[in-house]
C-alpha cells in the first residue's frame, strides 16, 4: 500500500506506527469466547473487528498468523453444566460449535490455529513449573498455585493502576496467599470438578493462565498484537502479562482493545442478551448485513445498539449492493476490487473505519451519476472500488461465503416445499383430497403460492 499504518497500542495510550517484530509477517493472538453461551452481537463484534484488522494487514502485503483460542474450562462453563445437566465438555462443545457457525454466517475467516485451553495443560504446567523455579511463583500445598505480583515491577502498567490501590481478588484467602492481590495460575480441584493432574496437586488451569501458555505455544515468546474486548484489560490481560514478563519473555508488542455493544450507554446486560443472539438477529437481517453494522463503528468507539440503526445500516448496505448489481449487469460481469485509495488512507489511521465508509459513500455517488449516463468507465471504476473496499470490512456480496450461505439456505426451501407438494400428490393420488387441500393451504399461509400446470406443480414465494 506504501503508506504506513498506524495503531493504537493500550500499553503506550498513543498511536504509532506498526512494525512488524519480523518484516513482512504479523503474529496476533485474540482472546476468544469462553463457551458457555450462544453469542450474542457483543461477542461478535470483536471477531468482526480484529478481522477487519486482519485482512488490512494480508491486503497490506504482510503474512499473517491469527490465533484465537477457545477458553473451554472455566467456572462459567461448570455452572452451566451443573444448571443444563450435561458434562461440562458438553457444555464447552456445543457452545464452541455455536460461535463457530455465527463467525461463519457473518464472514469471520477461520483463525490460522483455534486451541482449545483444555488441549494445551501440558504447556500451562511448563509455565507454572518454570514460574515457580524462578521464584515468581509459588505453590503453597493446598493444590492452588499463585504468581506473587509485588516481584513484579511492570504489573498494572497496561491498566495504570497502582497496586497498593488495588482491591484484593474476591477469592483472597490468606491462609494461603502471600499477598491478598497475588492472583491463582492453577486452582486446587473441588469435588466433582474436572481436574488434571500437577507436581503440586491436581486441579485445573486459572483463565489467565490458558491464554498466556496458548499465546506462547502459537506465537513465540515475543509477538505483534494481542487483542481482545475493553473488559479483558483487568484482570486478564494484566494477569497474562504478568505471568509471561515473569517468564521472561517480550510477549504482545501491541495490545488493543475494542469497545462494546451498548444497549442504554451500558455493556449489553444478560437479560437483553438473549434476545440479541447472533442466531435471533439474523432472523431479521441477513450476516452481511448484520457484519455491515457491528463493523461500522470504529472499533475503540462504542456502538450503541437499537433495531432502527440495525434496518437504516441494513438498508444502506442494499443500496451499495443494488449499485453492484446493476454495474454488474450493465458491464456483463462483476469487476475485481481494487482498494481505493482514500480508503487506504482512513485504514491506515488506526483502522478509521467510518472515514473509510465516508469513502465508500462518495464513490457510490460518483458510480450512481456513472449508471445514469451509461457511462461504462465511470461504472467500471467505482464498482471495483466498492469491491476492493467491502472485501476488507468483509461484506463483498460476491463473497463465496455469503453466497454459498444463501444458496444452502434457498437449498433447504426447494427442498422443503417439494417435500409438501409430494405429499400433497400423495395425497391426491389415493383420493385422499382433504388432506391435500389442508397442505395447500398450510403451505399457502406460509407465503407460498401453488401453481398447478400441464408441467406439474410449480411454486413461488407470494
Ligand atoms: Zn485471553
Amino acid at each position: 500500500m506504501g503508506a504506513q499504518l498506524k495503531l493504537y497500542n493500550t500499553a503506550t495510550r498513543v498511536v504509532t506506527d506498526f512494525k512488524p517484530l519480523q518484516p513482512g509477517k504479523v503474529g496476533i493472538y485474540l482472546c476468544g469466547a469462553t463457551v458457555q453461551a450462544p453469542p450474542h452481537i457483543g461477542h461478535v463484534r470483536s471477531g468482526i473487528n480484529f478481522d477487519i484488522l486482519r485482512r488490512w494487514l494480508v491486503a497490506s502485503g504482510y503474512e499473517v498468523t491469527f490465533i484465537r483460542n477457545v477458553t473451554d474450562i472455566e467456572d462459567k462453563i461448570l455452572h452451566k453444566a451443573a444448571h443444563e445437566n450435561l458434562p461440562w465438555w458438553a457444555v464447552a462443545q456445543k457452545y464452541e460449535r455455536a460461535f463457530t457457525e455465527a463467525y461463519a454466517a457473518l464472514n469471520v475467516l477461520p483463525p490460522t490455529c483455534e486451541p482449545r485451553a483444555t488441549g494445551h495443560i501440558t504447556q500451562m504446567i511448563e509455565l507454572m513449573q518454570l514460574l515457580i523455579d524462578n521464584g515468581s511463583a509459588y505453590a503453597p500445598g493446598n493444590g492452588d498455585v499463585y504468581l506473587e505480583v509485588r516481584k513484579l515491577n511492570s504489573y498494572l502498567t497496561l491498566s495504570n493502576q497502582k497496586l497498593d490501590d488495588l482491591q484484593p481478588a474476591e477469592d483472597a484467602d490468606l491462609t494461603y496467599k502471600k499477598d491478598p492481590r497475588d492472583f491463582a495460575l492453577w486452582k486446587a480441584a473441588k469435588p466433582g470438578d474436572p481436574s488434571w493432574p500437577t507436581p503440586w496437586g491436581a486441579g485445573r488451569p486459572g483463565w489467565h493462565l490458558e491464554c498466556s501458555a496458548m499465546a506462547h505455544a502459537y506465537l513465540g515468546e515475543s509477538f505483534d498484537i494481542h487483542g481482545g474486548g475493553l473488559d479483558l484489560i483487568f484482570p486478564h490481560h494484566e494477569n497474562e502479562i504478568a505471568q509471561s514478563v515473569s517468564a521472561g519473555w517480550g510477549f504482545a508488542n501491541i495490545w488493543m482493545h475494542n469497545a462494546w455493544v451498548t444497549t442504554s450507554g451500558e455493556k449489553m446486560s444478560k437479560s437483553l442478551g438473549n434476545s440479541l443472539q447472533v442466531t435471533e438477529i439474523l432472523k431479521q437481517v441477513r450476516g452481511i448485513e448484520l457484519r455491515w453494522y457491528l463493523g461500522s463503528a470504529h472499533y475503540r468507539s462504542m456502538l450503541e445498539f437499537s433495531f432502527e440503526a440495525l434496518e437504516e445500516a441494513a438498508v444502506n448496505f442494499r443500496r451499495i449492493e443494488g449499485f453492484l448489481k446493476r454495474a454488474t449487469d450493465l458491464l456483463g460481469s462483476t469487476p475485481d476490487g481494487i482498494i481505493p485509495p482514500g480508503f487506504a488512507e482512513a485504514m491506515n489511521e488506526d483502522l478509521a473505519v467510518p472515514a473509510a465508509l465516508a469513502v465508500i459513500a462518495e464513490i457510490l455517488r460518483n458510480g450512481n451519476t456513472a449508471l445514469s449516463a451509461n457511462d461504462k468507465a465511470g461504472v467500471r471504476t467505482a464498482a471495483s472500488q466498492i469491491r476492493g473496499a467491502l472485501t476488507i470490512l468483509g461484506c463483498d456480496p460476491f463473497d463465496s461465503n455469503f453466497t454459498s450461505a444463501e444458496k444452502s439456505d434457498e437449498k433447504v426451501l426447494d427442498g422443503l416445499v417439494s417435500l409438501a407438494l409430494e405429499q400433497r400428490a400423495a395425497a391426491r393420488a389415493r383420493k385422499d383430497f382433504a388432506a391435500a387441500d389442508e397442505i395447500r393451504d398450510q403451505i399457502a399461509v406460509l407465503g407460498v403460492v401453488i401453481e398447478d400446470t400441464a408441467q406439474g406443480t410449480r411454486w413461488s414465494i407470494g
